[in-house]
């Protein structure tokens, strides 16, 4: 049994937790670690550390407070750290027959090997759920048991130089590993370095400008509602096209020529992100490959609204500025915690990493993946689960 694997954790202790280093919560017996949580907690987090070390049952249930959803009991579910021998359950279990039923054991050393042995869920990510992505990766176990990459070596040379079978490549490439914490790890090894690292805010700060000028430079021909009107369809273009590239372009993988040139520039390109997803630097677009990218969809623009040169250009600006959103919400999903609102897709574009790469191509939306049948479906496995 799972729970079996979930310590006992004295009251003491359980009351100690109250603070926003580390603050525990429980209902009844359950004791839940939720200080990660207390930054999106809708009612803020001082409210949660008020009730530090306490039991929150009858809170949560009062309407007075604020109403919790099935989603905040759910959080709790996930955050589920151990129990607390509560009085009347020490009572009974000293009165039962099997105590160990009533009051769960600590971890014993087999219970927690057998763990350790199970299979992951996904076979082809080596994980079972969204944190196994934080998992620190043992650089040199990882370079022995693989023989892909070695993570303390410069990885752009070890690609272009390794000889990988394209299948080889994309089956290491899709199971995501964890260096240092989320550092980047070494790309170029020498001055280029700091070129090969891209801050989320470059992307607004760079593109938004460009994108605004465009826009009023359209709008002194065109006046504003035909303006607002082209600015909103590159908009809304610009959803079909994250969804065609990420799924097209960068997971072109069945059709990727087996050849040093096609399996580097798709590591340069996704394939680096799948192989560290927890990489701050290496996850928005570089200004340089955007900057490729984005050229051809400037005549795109010009073909599709062929008859109005200011109106193609403020489609296309309102496109640039769906690509900003896009960026700017994939590094969030990945990085922030996010209002509620976001928990869903949070969920959704990480279970891309971790548990299916070929479906859940929507970053900003599900929409698309609805619309083509590549929907992520998960019955969200639940690892612990209490009695
Ligand atoms: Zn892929
Ligand atoms: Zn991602
Ligand atoms: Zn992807």
């Amino acid at each position: 049994m799972p729970a079996r694997t979930l310590p006992t954790i004295p009251v003491s202790e359980v009351e100690a937790h109250n603070s926003d280093q580390s603050c525990y919560v429980t209902i009844g017996a359950k004791v839940y670690d939720v200080t990660s949580f207390l930054s999106d907690h809708p009612g803020g987090g001082d409210l949660i550390l008020e009730y530090g070390g306490k039991d929150v049952k009858d809170i949560m249930e009062d309407e007075l407070s604020h109403t919790h959803s099935e989603a905040a009991y759910e959080i709790l579910d996930e955050s589920l750290v151990g129990f607390m021998p509560t009085e009347p359950i020490l009572n009974g279990a000293t009165k039962s027959s099997k105590p160990a039923e009533i009051v769960p054991l600590p971890p014993s050393e087999q219970g927690q090997a057998e763990l350790r042995a199970q299979p992951p869920l996904y076979a082809a990510t080596g994980m079972s759920s969204a944190e196994d992505l934080e998992r620190e990766t043992d650089v040199t176990a990882d370079y022995k048991t693989y023989k892909f990459l070695d993570l303390s070596r410069p990885l752009l040379m070890q690609v272009w130089n390794g000889g990988f079978d394209k299948d080889f490549y994309l089956e290491q490439i899709h199971r995501p590993r964890h260096y240092r914490g989320g550092d980047s790890a070494p790309l170029f090894g020498n001055f280029l370095e700091p070129l090969s690292l891209t801050p989320w805010w470059v992307v607004p700060s760079l593109w938004v400008p460009p994108s605004m000028y465009g826009t009023w430079w359209g709008m002194s021909a065109l006046g504003i509602a035909p303006t607002v009107g082209y600015w909103v369809f590159g908009l809304f273009f610009w959803t079909i096209i994250e969804y065609v590239l990420h799924r097209f372009l960068f997971h072109v993988d069945v059709h990727l020529p087996n050849n040093r040139v096609a399996i580097t520039a798709h590591f340069l390109l996704h394939g680096i992100h799948h192989y560290l997803p927890m990489d701050r630097y290496r996850l928005v677009m570089p200004p340089t490959l955007f900057a490729a990218l984005a050229a051809p969809f400037w005549r795109f623009a010009h073909s599709i609204i062929f008859w109005n040169y200011h109106a193609a250009v403020v489609a296309y600006c309102g496109g640039i500025f769906g690509y900003v959103c896009y960026d700017c919400t994939h590094y969030f999903l990945h990085h922030r915690t996010l209002p509620a609102y976001y928990h869903a897709l949070k969920k959704y574009h990480l279970a891309h990493h971790f548990a299916d790469y070929e479906n859940g191509f929507g970053v900003t939306s599900r929409f698309w993946d609805r619309i083509f049948g590549t929907e992520i479906t998960m019955s969200s496995p639940k690892v612990v689960k209490a009695n």
